[in-house]
């Protein structure tokens, strides 16, 4: 987009870094896979044979999807964590993103940070930023994610089929858990309040897991908005129905300290835990299971796939529990 001299990000008043200084400074990182990276009109990536690109934007906006005064390097790794979670759940191998960027003062100590904390996760995933956009505005973080994955083998929503077992993996809900103390609906103690912030600020992609699922999973798809929320997105596009067993749901000692309540509220209803739900026939436990272990990542059988349309939450002798519990809708809150 071309742009007025003004529109570019400056410090006031000295020797101000301009859009392209900070650009080369903090984001213009040498290509390794795209031919042509950061720096002209497009960058330019090799289409391979027999594979499809996967593709995502997720978008994070000051006071809507973190606090203002969030640590700059933690939001750098959690603002490209929350698209490799979709690439991851889609099974597909991350290759490159872009970084559009709204940036109320070219704040260079942020940037430094910003930047630390994203290139430390990319260099982890092997994946490279190739281009984007720099402006002035509120904090603004918009990201865009390719991977590849081979030609018809991507973890669809609408791929559940009855008879299917239901898989999460982690432990959701801790993301939520430090939210509420960070919002004063409750409060954590110190060493409980530290691995949840991490798990809030810092979430893990379970990329590797989405790899060894293929072949194996049906359907997949990141808890971002809580899990019966987003296994009801699987459950539409896929037609069918499932029965989710509260018992069965992981915990940890954090979450297992918890009133039962708060617990249930945070497993079934909590975002920003980023982990995958995934569904998979139940003749292949086994592969799903060595296929974790290869991954590095917890697993747990929370219930199962019907064709009967409705999605039932049971306790531990089989009883409905009912519940009033909704995902998390941007647009239903003040
Ligand atoms: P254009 O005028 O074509 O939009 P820009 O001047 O915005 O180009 O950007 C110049 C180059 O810097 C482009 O290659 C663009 O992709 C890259 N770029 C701009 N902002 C960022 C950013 N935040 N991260 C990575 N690359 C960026
Ligand atoms: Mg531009």
């Amino acid at each position: 987009m071309s742009q007025a001299p003004d529109a570019s990000v400056s410090a006031a008043p000295a020797a101000p870094p301009g859009e392209f200084d900070l650009i080369a400074r903090y984001f213009r990182r040498p290509a390794e896979r795209a031919l042509l990276g950061v720096g002209d009109d497009c960058a330019l990536l090799q289409a391979e044979a027999d594979q499809q690109w996967a593709i995502s934007t997720d978008m994070l906006v000051e006071g809507r999807h973190f606090l203002a005064g969030t640590d700059p390097r933690r939001l750098g790794h959690k603002a490209l964590a929350v698209n490799l979670s979709d690439l991851a759940a889609m099974g597909a191998r991350p290759h490159s993103f872009l970084l559009a960027l709204a940036l109320p003062a070219a704040d260079e100590a942020w940037l430094e940070a910003f930047s630390a904390g994203l290139f430390e996760l990319a260099g982890q995933h092997g994946i490279e930023l190739v281009g984007g956009d720099t402006t002035r505005g509120p904090l603004n973080l918009c990201l865009t994610v390719l991977g590849l994955v081979p030609a018809g083998s991507a973890l669809r929503r609408d791929a559940a089929r009855a008879g299917d077992d239901l898989w999460i993996s982690g432990v959701p809900g801790e993301a939520r858990l430090a939210l509420g103390h960070l919002r004063g609906e409750w409060t954590l103690e110190a060493a409980a309040l530290e691995h949840a912030l991490a798990r809030l600020e810092q979430p893990t992609p379970r990329v590797a897991l989405g790899l060894a699922l293929r072949g194996i999973a049906h359907a997949a798809i990141d808890v971002s908005d809580g899990l019966l929320g987003d296994l009801g997105h699987v459950l539409r596009a896929s037609e069918v129905g499932a029965e989710v067993r509260a018992d069965a749901l992981p915990r940890g000692p954090v979450l297992a300290a918890q009133p039962e309540a708060r617990r249930r509220a945070c497993q079934l209803a909590g975002g920003d835990d980023y982990e995958l739900l995934f569904t998979a026939p139940a003749a292949r436990r086994a592969d799903v299971l060595t296929a974790a272990a290869a991954a590095g990542t917890q697993v747990s059988r929370i219930g199962s796939v019907h064709a009967a349309p409705e999605l039932r939450l049971i306790d531990a002798a089989g009883r409905s529990i009912d519940t009033e519990f909704c995902s998390f809708d941007h647009f239903a809150l003040p």
